[in-house]
């Protein structure tokens, strides 16, 4: 047992699941499936038939999933699950989001992002996909995605009308 050594040795980062989102820190995504005739998303990612009952498919093909949403509901832990999840000394309490995706209008289940609990969320508030560090052995950092509240939209535009307000359509 050696204590905290002056230097922290650089550890790998490998993913806590395989194949279910991309390692990219800054901007990752969720790999899900879709159906290549009726355009059907699953997550997480799987092969063989179309989960539609409409539809003959017996192929699912790996994408990319939309890395916003908005919260459809959500609850928080306050009780160590058990293995294979690999608890904090001591527990700290956690958020859980079922998060829709934008554009699939999938539901994605997930932790909250660390220091995120459930009185600072709402259905409806817009999240989006982070990585985040599960636990880690000598060797390795293992990584699991997370939600996060959105940040302000990079891709915000400044200069258009910021409150539209919704003229009651029928
Ligand atoms: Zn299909």
């Amino acid at each position: 047992m050696s204590d905290s050594p002056a230097t922290a040795p650089t550890l790998s980062r490998v993913p806590i699941i395989e194949g279910w989102f991309t390692d990219d820190v800054h901007a990752p995504h969720l790999i899900g499936s879709k159906c290549p005739l009726c355009g059907t998303f699953v997550f997480p990612p799987r092969s063989g038939d179309c989960p539609s009952p409409f539809c003959d498919s017996t192929t699912l093909e790996p994408t990319p999933l939309s890395r916003r949403g908005k919260v459809w509901s959500y609850t928080e832990n306050r009780y160590t699950p058990p293995p294979p999840y690999v608890p904090t000394e001591p527990f700290e309490p956690y958020a859980l989001a079922a998060v829709e995706l934008e554009a699939e209008g999938l539901v994605v289940l997930g932790k909250v992002a660390t220091g995120v609990l459930a009185a600072d969320l709402k259905v409806g508030m817009e999240m989006q996909l982070e990585l985040d560090v599960s636990h880690r052995d000598a060797d390795h950092e293992y990584m699991v995605y997370v939600w996060a509240p959105a940040r302000p939209s990079a891709a915000s535009t400044a200069s258009a009308t910021a409150s539209t307000t919704d003229g009651g359509a029928a």
